[in-house]
Protein backbone atom coordinates (compact mmCIF):
# COMPACT_ATOMS: atom_id res chain seq x y z
CA UNK A 1 0.00 0.00 0.00
CA UNK A 2 1.36 3.48 -0.79
CA UNK A 3 2.50 5.79 2.37
CA UNK A 4 -0.49 8.24 3.46
CA UNK A 5 -0.76 11.63 1.19
CA UNK A 6 -0.33 13.87 4.69
CA UNK A 7 -1.00 17.19 3.63
CA UNK A 8 2.42 19.49 4.01
CA UNK A 9 4.60 16.14 4.38
CA UNK A 10 6.24 15.55 1.52
CA UNK A 11 5.92 11.92 1.74
CA UNK A 12 7.99 10.12 -0.86
CA UNK A 13 7.87 6.72 -1.53
CA UNK A 14 10.28 2.93 -0.81
CA UNK A 15 12.84 2.38 -2.97
CA UNK A 16 12.85 -1.13 -4.62
CA UNK A 17 15.57 -3.45 -6.48
CA UNK A 18 13.73 -5.08 -9.24
CA UNK A 19 15.24 -8.57 -9.98
CA UNK A 20 15.15 -10.54 -13.07
CA UNK A 21 14.63 -13.99 -12.48
CA UNK A 22 16.05 -15.90 -14.53
CA UNK A 23 19.69 -15.65 -14.84
CA UNK A 24 19.79 -12.96 -11.93
CA UNK A 25 18.00 -15.42 -9.14
CA UNK A 26 18.38 -19.06 -10.06
CA UNK A 27 20.77 -20.84 -13.49
CA UNK A 28 19.68 -21.12 -16.64
CA UNK A 29 18.99 -24.84 -17.67
CA UNK A 30 20.58 -26.38 -20.23
CA UNK A 31 18.42 -28.78 -22.45
CA UNK A 32 20.78 -31.59 -24.41
CA UNK A 33 17.79 -32.35 -26.58
CA UNK A 34 17.73 -28.55 -27.54
CA UNK A 35 20.93 -27.61 -27.94
CA UNK A 36 19.60 -24.36 -25.60
CA UNK A 37 19.44 -22.79 -22.28
CA UNK A 38 16.34 -22.11 -21.10
CA UNK A 39 14.18 -21.31 -17.86
CA UNK A 40 13.58 -23.74 -15.53
CA UNK A 41 10.52 -25.26 -16.39
CA UNK A 42 9.87 -27.30 -13.02
CA UNK A 43 11.02 -27.21 -9.22
CA UNK A 44 13.93 -29.59 -9.83
CA UNK A 45 15.69 -27.15 -12.45
CA UNK A 46 15.81 -24.40 -9.82
CA UNK A 47 18.90 -23.81 -8.68
CA UNK A 48 19.86 -20.49 -6.78
CA UNK A 49 22.80 -18.60 -8.27
CA UNK A 50 26.02 -18.55 -5.91
CA UNK A 51 25.58 -15.70 -3.15
CA UNK A 52 21.77 -14.52 -4.21
CA UNK A 53 20.59 -15.34 -0.85
CA UNK A 54 23.43 -13.37 0.65
CA UNK A 55 23.18 -10.39 -1.69
CA UNK A 56 19.54 -10.10 -1.18
CA UNK A 57 19.27 -10.44 2.86
CA UNK A 58 22.43 -6.90 2.16
CA UNK A 59 19.67 -5.09 -0.03
CA UNK A 60 16.77 -5.82 2.19
CA UNK A 61 19.00 -4.52 4.84
CA UNK A 62 19.89 -1.01 2.93
CA UNK A 63 16.25 -0.36 3.00
CA UNK A 64 15.49 -1.87 -0.47
CA UNK A 65 12.41 -4.16 -1.33
CA UNK A 66 13.69 -6.81 -3.48
CA UNK A 67 10.97 -7.30 -5.72
CA UNK A 68 11.01 -10.56 -8.81
CA UNK A 69 9.82 -8.93 -12.28
CA UNK A 70 9.80 -11.63 -14.82
CA UNK A 71 8.67 -13.10 -17.94
CA UNK A 72 7.85 -16.24 -18.14
CA UNK A 73 5.73 -17.60 -21.25
CA UNK A 74 6.28 -21.12 -20.80
CA UNK A 75 2.72 -21.57 -19.92
CA UNK A 76 1.84 -19.50 -23.12
CA UNK A 77 4.32 -21.69 -25.13
CA UNK A 78 2.75 -24.49 -24.41
CA UNK A 79 6.11 -25.97 -22.11
CA UNK A 80 4.64 -25.05 -18.86
CA UNK A 81 1.51 -25.34 -16.47
CA UNK A 82 0.40 -22.75 -14.11
CA UNK A 83 0.41 -25.30 -11.28
CA UNK A 84 4.24 -26.03 -12.29
CA UNK A 85 4.93 -22.23 -12.57
CA UNK A 86 3.53 -22.09 -8.92
CA UNK A 87 5.87 -24.95 -7.77
CA UNK A 88 9.29 -23.05 -9.26
CA UNK A 89 8.13 -19.90 -7.54
CA UNK A 90 8.15 -21.73 -4.11
CA UNK A 91 11.07 -23.31 -4.67
CA UNK A 92 12.77 -20.23 -5.39
CA UNK A 93 11.18 -18.64 -1.86
CA UNK A 94 12.31 -22.20 0.01
CA UNK A 95 16.19 -21.61 -1.40
CA UNK A 96 15.84 -18.37 -0.44
CA UNK A 97 14.54 -18.90 3.19
CA UNK A 98 17.21 -21.59 3.70
CA UNK A 99 19.52 -18.94 3.42
CA UNK A 100 17.62 -16.37 5.10
CA UNK A 101 16.46 -14.42 2.98
CA UNK A 102 13.40 -13.51 1.20
CA UNK A 103 11.59 -11.59 -1.62
CA UNK A 104 8.66 -8.87 -0.96
CA UNK A 105 6.58 -9.43 -4.15
CA UNK A 106 7.05 -11.55 -7.01
CA UNK A 107 5.51 -10.30 -10.57
CA UNK A 108 5.36 -12.64 -13.34
CA UNK A 109 4.11 -11.44 -17.11
CA UNK A 110 2.69 -14.75 -18.27
CA UNK A 111 1.67 -13.60 -21.84
CA UNK A 112 3.21 -14.00 -24.99
CA UNK A 113 2.21 -12.63 -28.32
CA UNK A 114 2.67 -15.67 -30.22
CA UNK A 115 0.98 -17.87 -27.64
CA UNK A 116 -0.73 -20.99 -28.59
CA UNK A 117 -2.83 -20.84 -25.47
CA UNK A 118 -5.21 -18.27 -26.64
CA UNK A 119 -6.01 -16.82 -23.15
CA UNK A 120 -2.33 -15.95 -22.67
CA UNK A 121 -1.61 -14.69 -26.36
CA UNK A 122 -1.77 -11.10 -25.90
CA UNK A 123 0.67 -7.73 -27.12
CA UNK A 124 0.53 -6.73 -23.22
CA UNK A 125 1.79 -4.09 -21.10
CA UNK A 126 3.73 -5.73 -19.04
CA UNK A 127 5.98 -8.11 -21.18
CA UNK A 128 9.90 -6.74 -20.60
CA UNK A 129 11.24 -4.55 -22.33
CA UNK A 130 7.35 -3.08 -21.34
CA UNK A 131 7.74 -1.64 -17.78
CA UNK A 132 4.00 -2.95 -16.76
CA UNK A 133 5.45 -5.14 -13.64
CA UNK A 134 7.77 -2.14 -12.44
CA UNK A 135 4.68 -0.02 -12.54
CA UNK A 136 2.06 -2.60 -10.82
CA UNK A 137 4.71 -3.35 -8.35
CA UNK A 138 5.07 0.53 -7.58
CA UNK A 139 1.43 1.06 -7.29
CA UNK A 140 0.62 -2.17 -5.10
CA UNK A 141 3.72 -1.15 -3.12
CA UNK A 142 4.12 2.22 -2.65
CA UNK A 143 7.96 2.55 -4.60
CA UNK A 144 9.60 5.41 -6.01
CA UNK A 145 10.91 4.38 -9.18
CA UNK A 146 12.89 7.11 -9.36
CA UNK A 147 14.58 6.07 -6.26
CA UNK A 148 14.77 2.67 -6.96
CA UNK A 149 17.15 0.08 -9.34
CA UNK A 150 16.21 -2.68 -12.11
CA UNK A 151 18.57 -5.58 -12.02
CA UNK A 152 18.88 -8.01 -14.92
CA UNK A 153 21.39 -9.91 -17.15
CA UNK A 154 18.77 -9.11 -20.76
CA UNK A 155 18.70 -6.09 -22.39
CA UNK A 156 15.11 -5.87 -22.05
CA UNK A 157 15.28 -5.82 -18.50
CA UNK A 158 17.52 -1.94 -18.64
CA UNK A 159 14.98 -1.17 -21.45
CA UNK A 160 11.91 -2.19 -18.93
CA UNK A 161 14.42 -0.29 -16.03
CA UNK A 162 14.88 2.86 -18.00
CA UNK A 163 11.31 2.98 -19.44
CA UNK A 164 9.87 2.86 -16.08
CA UNK A 165 12.75 5.43 -14.56
CA UNK A 166 14.77 3.64 -12.91
CA UNK A 167 18.44 2.95 -12.42
CA UNK A 168 19.83 -0.17 -14.22
CA UNK A 169 22.54 -2.30 -13.39
CA UNK A 170 23.23 -4.87 -16.42
CA UNK A 171 24.12 -8.12 -15.26
CA UNK A 172 27.47 -9.31 -17.80
CA UNK A 173 30.54 -8.49 -19.06
CA UNK A 174 31.88 -5.74 -19.98
CA UNK A 175 32.87 -6.38 -24.23
CA UNK A 176 32.55 -3.94 -26.50
CA UNK A 177 30.47 -5.88 -28.84
CA UNK A 178 27.55 -5.54 -25.66
CA UNK A 179 28.21 -1.78 -25.53
CA UNK A 180 27.49 -1.65 -29.36
CA UNK A 181 24.40 -3.68 -29.13
CA UNK A 182 22.82 -1.67 -26.10
CA UNK A 183 23.94 1.86 -28.07
CA UNK A 184 21.86 0.50 -31.07
CA UNK A 185 18.79 -1.18 -28.91
CA UNK A 186 19.25 2.40 -26.50
CA UNK A 187 19.48 -0.26 -23.40
CA UNK A 188 22.24 1.64 -22.13
CA UNK A 189 22.61 0.49 -18.21
CA UNK A 190 23.99 2.90 -15.46
CA UNK A 191 26.04 0.33 -14.05
CA UNK A 192 27.63 -3.05 -14.91
CA UNK A 193 27.99 -6.02 -12.64
CA UNK A 194 28.99 -9.51 -12.62
CA UNK A 195 26.84 -11.26 -10.31
CA UNK A 196 23.90 -10.22 -7.63
CA UNK A 197 26.95 -9.71 -5.18
CA UNK A 198 28.55 -7.11 -6.97
CA UNK A 199 25.13 -5.32 -7.00
CA UNK A 200 25.00 -4.85 -3.40
CA UNK A 201 28.53 -3.69 -3.37
CA UNK A 202 27.36 -1.08 -5.85
CA UNK A 203 24.49 -0.14 -3.67
CA UNK A 204 26.40 -0.23 -0.43
CA UNK A 205 29.00 2.34 -2.07
CA UNK A 206 26.46 4.81 -4.28
CA UNK A 207 23.58 4.44 -2.42
CA UNK A 208 23.07 6.83 0.87
CA UNK A 209 22.04 6.06 4.01
CA UNK A 210 18.76 8.20 3.63
CA UNK A 211 15.71 6.80 3.57
CA UNK A 212 14.19 7.89 -0.11
CA UNK A 213 16.84 9.71 -2.07
CA UNK A 214 16.41 10.82 -5.96
CA UNK A 215 20.01 11.84 -7.07
CA UNK A 216 22.13 8.10 -6.55
CA UNK A 217 25.75 9.16 -7.05
CA UNK A 218 27.27 7.37 -9.42
CA UNK A 219 31.17 7.19 -9.37
CA UNK A 220 33.21 3.84 -10.26
CA UNK A 221 31.23 1.42 -11.61
CA UNK A 222 28.99 4.32 -13.60
CA UNK A 223 29.42 3.63 -17.51
CA UNK A 224 29.41 6.82 -19.52
CA UNK A 225 28.02 6.10 -23.29
CA UNK A 226 29.25 8.58 -25.65
MG1 LIG B 1 17.23 -13.07 -17.34
ZN1 LIG C 1 2.29 -9.47 -19.95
Amino acid sequence: MAPPNVPGLLVKGRRAVFLDRDGCINSMVYLPDFGLVDSPQNPDQFQLLPGVAESIRSIKAMGFLAVVVSNQPGIAKGKSTPALVEQVTQTMHRQLAEGGAAVDAVYYCLHHPEAVAPEYRLTCACRKPQPGLLLQAADDLGIDLGASFMVGDGLTDVQAGNAAGCSTIFLGVHRCDVYEVMARQNARPDYFSADLRAVAEILREHVSDQPTFTTPAKKAYHVHFS
